[in-house]
């Protein structure tokens, strides 16, 4: 083995311990298997389709796999479903934050729709802070566990429903209390973001952030209004900016209009490689348009969108990338750097945890080669002596 290899491919340990900076996880997309077969019990709900936790993981796994929309959307409205009181909102929130900090996520901004959660009575304040109250536990356990965390949460409004100011009045009421932004999500096709102009203006004479899942199935038409339109931070997936973007046979690259305003502005890309294959929006990972996008240095950032549904993790996004592109902890560390830029926490916050969490974390890991060469030496000493 020589130092070249061992200091450049991440094992599965070192990128599960790696400093992961998550932007685009989804609240109800990442509840555990077990989790939803208790609170199915609690709270009387008996449309799951299995009450067996290993073979309810496996159903969802195959019914966001299937390809079919009306399948994949049935696996939200179970974990949905489940999450309609307090106790049971508090609950997924804290396992969330105790999930992702075991996974070696540093800093985590998860999303998820008020308005889906009024079934059982809670009012929209009412539901912000369950959550906000499970995510303050479940970065307290991880701290017990010797593991640290921050999570801020992002309240998203569905593109069909007619609610986006309401949502972002919301989002604005609780900016200081745990929440750091608003998102609009929900089928792009038939329900452009312009339609909730009124929420993107309010949030703007607010001085608030928000970010758009724009550009996962809808493609350019949808950036550039979530862009050009609405003003949006960041975009959520945002991969079909590839489509902007010409390779030639000789390897030259020619980026459209569109394209390049993205990368000059250092406009966040929160793609979510998994997830797009699983959409069809992309056909296996290495044929992903991060790989282009990481080479032609936009500001990509990795993300998990639906854990429970992809069947994934950080840890689990980035062994798929390190098999597909080669990369390795300094690309880790570039793409670490990135989300903590683009997250929604004041500046000095970001730089600190840049500074102080990220880069030191990768520091250690990165020189964890020379120690293993050491041993290894006096190992081969003592057989020949
Ligand atoms: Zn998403």
């Amino acid at each position: 083995m020589t130092s070249q290899t061992i200091s450049n491919t991440p094992t599965p340990d070192q990128i599960r311990r790696a400093p992961k900076v998550l932007l685009h996880d989804h609240l109800d997309g990442g509840l555990r298997p077990g989790t939803i077969v208790e609170l199915a019990r609690d709270t009387g709900y008996s449309r799951l389709p299995e009450t067996d936790p290993g073979r309810l993981g496996v159903w969802f796994r195959e019914a966001a796999d299937s390809g079919s929309l009306e399948r994949y959307l049935e696996t939200f409205s179970h974990t949905v479903g489940v999450m309609q009181t307090r106790d049971a909102l508090v609950r997924v929130a804290r396992e969330c934050a105790e999930d992702l900090a075991e996974d070696g996520v540093v800093y985590a901004e998860v999303r998820y729709a008020p308005e889906q959660h009024l079934d059982g009575g809670l009012s929209l304040e009412e539901v912000v802070e369950a959550v906000n109250e499970g995510f303050r536990e479940g970065e307290r356990t991880a701290r017990e566990n010797g593991r640290r965390i921050r999570v801020g949460a992002l309240l998203t409004a569905m593109r069909h429903a007619a609610r986006a100011l309401e949502i972002a009045e919301l989002a604005n009421r609780y900016r200081d209390l745990g929440v750091v932004g608003f998102d609009i999500a929900g089928a792009e096709a038939g329900y452009p973001p312009t339609r909730h102009l009124d929420a993107f203006e309010y949030l703007k004479r607010e001085n608030n952030h928000f970010t758009i899942h724009a550009g996962e199935a809808f493609g350019l038409p949808s950036i550039w209004q979530a862009l050009q339109w609405c003003g949006a931070d960041r975009l959520g997936h945002g991969v079909r900016i590839i489509d902007d973007i010409q390779v030639h046979a000789d390897g030259t690259v020619k980026l459209g209009r569109l394209a390049s305003y993205v990368r000059d502005k250092r406009i966040p890309l929160e793609m979510c490689p998994s997830s797009n294959l699983q959409t069809g929006a992309a056909a296996s990972y290495a044929e992903h348009p991060i790989g282009l996008l990481r080479r032609l240095h936009f500001r990509a950032t990795v993300n998990t969108d639906n854990r429970l549904m992809s069947n994934t993790s950080m840890s689990r996004e980035f062994e798929h990338l390190v098999d597909a592109f080669g990369y390795t902890l300094d690309d880790m560390q570039w793409f670490s750097v990135n989300a903590m830029k683009s997250a929604f926490i004041p500046f000095d916050e970001r730089l600190a945890m840049i500074n102080d969490v990220v880069k030191p974390g990768y520091a250690e890991l990165k020189s964890e080669w020379l120690f293993q060469q050491t041993a290894s030496t006096s190992g081969s000493a003592d057989i020949e002596g």
